[in-house]
């Protein structure tokens, strides 16, 4: 099959923003077996659209745009594509009713352009969009096909891994299976070394995707059935469990979070957190988890020196003397934690988040975290490095999650030093 990549927007011809979504489309593509001949910019233009895709379709088998689905009057990918392939615009009903509950959901009164949404092709169909208000769409002609995709990529990927991409699959007689490894803990760069090699295989394709504070890899077969391609997924699968071990926390839609509570709840034991820097982050998360009261009670936000002493018991000489941002007090801060609620696992955070207050001896992005059990606790020294105060809180917060992880599951916790609960924890002189 033939394809052609078509991105619609002004804002793509002027530089305004970067055409991601054409490297996106065309990885995807190559990944499901389809040459992809050309890739086309365009901007708001009808006419000029018009002629592309007119001259397109005799080239290709299948089409597929970027952009151009919204309200406005200058999305009009819809409206030219519908002409060129014959196919008349009709209302949808169910798309109409989203639209509208979507805005009565937000609070605000759906305003008349949106209902250009709801418009689908008569002869071709639509793939529900649950990340924006415009549908996919598709439109089909003499075995020519088009496939319209909004331009927002946080709307267009999940769109397209979704709904799109097991409909070509299905279009070529092929099923597709995907499975995510999430990781966490160790870097893109280093997730890179240890398992590149694996990166450039046909099938299944397996495709690395960095998060803030985690690494996801998607594995991708295709094959003659749903039950064969998790089966090469899954042998496939094995050669990063060989090499990445336990760093992969869980696979698919499992959270870190979720992972942490399913660890807490399969071992018994219940987790208190004791927050500086991350000011609640940590104890968010895992209340984010349906059922999370089963191994969490008590979240210490304890922003002040005076409430590190006053609430986990930290010593003041220490607060006075090496700071809070340091892992004596972290170490301090995690067995206060544990003790006051009675949980078994006590875990803290205190760190430079950032923009200000940084200092070459603790520079933004600066973390101390520790984790205790019983006698033990484990404290790492977190260098997130001079990022947002997002990334830095939102990175802090996720080692934070791993090592109560690993800590409930009796698995090494890689780059930490151990201390007695009872002694004072220096990390480095
Ligand atoms: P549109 O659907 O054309 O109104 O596009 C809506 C928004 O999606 C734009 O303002 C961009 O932020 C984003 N967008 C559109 N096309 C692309 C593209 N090809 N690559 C990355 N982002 C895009
Ligand atoms: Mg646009």
């Amino acid at each position: 099959m033939k394809a052609e990549i078509i991105c619609v927007g002004t804002e793509l011809l002027l530089g305004d923003i970067l055409n991601t979504n054409a490297q996106f489309l065309a990885k995807e593509l190559a990944a499901l077996g389809i040459t992809v001949h050309h890739q086309w910019v365009v901007g708001d233009n009808e006419s000029r659209l018009a002629e592309l895709v007119q001259q397109a379709m005799q080239r290709s088998d299948l089409l597929v745009f970027s952009g151009g689905l919204g309200p406005t009057a200058d999305d009009l990918t819809k409206e030219t594509v519908a002409r060129c392939f014959g196919d008349t615009l009709v209302l949808e009903p169910e798309i109409l009713q989203q639209i509208q509950q979507y805005y009565a959901s937000t609070g605000r009164h759906m305003p008349q352009s949106n209902e250009k949404q709801a418009l689908i092709p008569q002869q071709g169909g639509w793939f529900d969009n649950k990340n924006g208000t415009a549908p996919g769409i598709w439109f089909y002609r003499q075995g020519k096909r088009a496939v319209l995709l909004p331009g927002p990529p946080n709307e267009l990927c999940p769109l397209w891994h979704e709904k799109v991409k097991p409909w070509l699959a299905a279009e070529q007689n092929q099923a597709l299976y995907s499975l995510v490894l999430r990781i966490t803990g160790i870097g893109e760069s280093h997730v890179e070394e240890l398992v590149g090699h694996l990166f450039e295989n046909a099938n299944p394709t397996a495709a690395i995707y960095a998060k803030t504070g985690e690494v996801h890899i998607r594995i991708t077969a295709m094959a003659e059935n749903q039950q064969r391609g998790e089966e090469m997924c899954r042998a496939y699968a094995e050669k990063f469990y060989a090499l990445l071990g336990n760093a992969i926390y869980a696979e698919n839609d499992c959270t870190l979070q979720q992972a942490v509570v399913e660890s807490l709840k399969k071992q018994g034991l219940t987790i208190a957190t004791a927050e500086s820097c991350t000011g609640g982050l940590v104890s968010q998360m895992i209340t984010q988890v349906a059922g999370a009261s089963e191994v969490f009670g008590f979240g210490f936000c304890t922003y002040a020196n005076q409430a590190k002493h006053k609430l986990l018991g930290v010593s003041t000489e220490l607060l006075d003397t090496v700071g809070a941002v340091s892992s004596q007090v972290a170490s301090q801060m995690a067995t206060g934690a544990a003790k006051v609620s009675g949980a078994d696992i006590g875990v803290s955070l205190t760190g430079i988040a950032g923009p200000g207050g940084g200092t070459e001896q603790k520079p933004v992005g600066l973390v101390y975290i520790a984790a205790c059990k019983g006698d033990d606790v484990y404290v790492a020294k977190l260098l997130v490095g001079n990022r947002s105060r997002e990334t830095v809180r939102t990175c802090a917060a996720k080692r934070a999650l791993d090592m109560a992880r690993r800590l409930a599951l009796g698995l090494p916790l890689p780059h930490t030093k151990k201390f007695s609960a009872t002694e004072i924890a220096v990390l480095e002189e």
